[in-house]
């Protein structure tokens, strides 16, 4: 995969771009006054690191304790090394009691691991319940955002699918009167499905129970309408006690919308009456991450977007050109984690500005990883031919002082007589979208002697 291909299709519709950039931007602005209203915002962040590393640092008695308590309440804990596992796990379950119509609440992993594909091969029919997960399900799409699945959709393209699928008006693009189909369309699938999928926002290794947060309350009703319900949760979803649970919960829906709390909080404590609770813990990379001293503090992520909304490179060129289920700053730490090969260009994608650090409601120190992700890169040899160049010659310039001021002088006379097309051409990729500043006549050593000559 290359991100800067996949972007520049992206920036071509360019209204649709801007849309897209000042939407997530109004998004990090709400995040902003959210988290201005808490005085005590960066205690709270620094309380979340620290539980979280914590918890990263027992993460294996913790993971014990979680299936000794959630055993206890009932509810059958499955383990999954990998994607392929999880999947097989999940469809078992399905098989042994005949499910044919399951609803899926949003989870990230679940992308990950590409569940639904795998199920409908195997002739199950999988709805996902979250308006935005419904809609880009419809699209035939994967999600572009973690908590935003659909922005990159504007309301007329939402009209249309509708219209193709559900069968509103042709046109339509009122928000209420797509959003009461949806309504309408996704309770018929709540009362046929025979079986609910959910994923975990926390799990807590004191009690065995799941909490799991949504805006729409559809986790809930795919949970509590059929008998079976399967929660999918990564390794990391782990923290210690229930009075950690605070914490996170008032950080995760200023970060995510800049809402005070998500609308629906539900905590999981054994199965409902009558009814089966299985969760399942996946592996999938995870604890390679673990062993990884650089990257992890990739763990400690709660997955709220903030990263994503604040990231000028993201705003940008749109999560699908990621072409992993976590896109933006924490997913181009993760996938590379996973195939460096196959994603070497993401951690590229990033201007190194910090302000995905600075947003962070657990303190990753997300663009170092990057950087330091980007010397990991060179280091296997997986930097592309003309980086490759590019770097040997400044390496060589930044080497011989004599070299670098030579070339500066010539290039102060000569670059700013140059005909434009020697300058801006295919050659040079950095000119695309930005022109070079102006030429100063002198060079800052040359200005330097002279102020310190005139102050003598
Ligand atoms: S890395 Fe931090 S800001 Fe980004 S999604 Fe995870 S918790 Fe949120």
């Amino acid at each position: 995969m290359n991100h800067a291909a996949l972007a520049r299709e992206f920036v071509r519709n360019d209204s649709r771009a801007h849309w897209h950039d000042e939407t997530l931007w109004f998004v990090r602005a709400k995040r902003d006054k959210a988290a201005e209203t808490l005085p005590e915002w960066e205690t709270l962040r620094e309380c979340a690191s620290q539980i979280k590393a914590h918890t990263v640092a027992h993460l294996a008695e913790l993971l014990e304790q979680f299936e000794r308590e959630a055993t206890r309440r009932g509810a059958v804990v499955h383990w999954a090394r990998n994607a392929a596992e999880h999947n097989e796990i999940v469809l078992g379950l399905l098989q042994e009691r005949q499910v044919r119509r399951l609803v899926k609440s949003k989870s990230m992993l679940t992308e990950e691991c590409h569940l639904n594909p795998f199920l409908e091969r195997h002739g199950i029919e999988v709805v996902d319940t979250d308006l935005g997960e419904r809609i880009v399900q419809l699209a035939g799409e994967a999600p572009s955002h973690i908590v935003l699945p659909a922005i990159h959709q504007k309301k007329e393209d939402v009209g249309r699918i509708f219209h193709e699928f559900l069968g509103t008006e042709a046109g339509a693009t009122d928000p209420n009167y797509l959003a009461e189909a949806a309504r309408q369309h996704l309770r018929e699938k709540f009362l046929a499905a025979e079986a609910g999928l959910t994923g975990v926002n926390f799990a807590i290794a004191e009690t065995g129970g799941i909490v799991v947060c949504t805006n729409e309350g559809n986790a809930d009703l795919g949970a509590s309408l059929p008998k079976l319900h399967i929660a999918c949760m990564g390794l990391e979803k782990l923290i210690p006690r229930t009075e950690h649970l605070g914490v996170f919960l008032r950080l995760l829906a200023r970060s995510a919308t800049g809402q005070p709390i998500t609308a629906y909080t539900s905590h999981f404590h054994g199965p409902k009456p009558g009814g089966e609770l299985h969760i399942v813990l996946v592996d999938n990379g995870r604890t390679d991450i673990l062993a990884s001293d650089e990257f992890r503090r990739s763990l400690y992520c709660i997955r709220c977007g903030a990263c994503m909304n604040t990231c000028p490179v993201f705003r940008r060129s749109g999560g699908h050109s990621y072409e992993t289920s976590v896109p933006g700053p924490i997913g181009s730490i993760l996938a590379p984690t996973r195939n460096a090969g196959e994603y070497y260009t993401l951690p590229h994608a990033c201007s190194l500005c910090g302000s995905c650090t600075d947003v962070c409601p657990v303190k990753i120190d997300l663009h170092h990883q990057l950087l330091t992700w980007r010397r990991e890169l060179a280091h296997r040899g997986l930097l592309s031919r003309p980086k490759r160049w590019a770097m040997r010659a400044a390496s060589v310039v930044f080497q011989h002082p004599a070299l670098y001021r030579a070339l500066g002088s010539v290039a102060r006379v000569v670059v700013p007589r140059l005909p434009r097309f020697l300058v801006y051409n295919r050659l040079n990729s950095w000119g695309r979208q930005r022109e070079l500043p102006e030429f100063p006549a002198q060079s800052f050593r040359q200005q330097f002697r002279a102020r310190r000559h005139e102050q003598q």
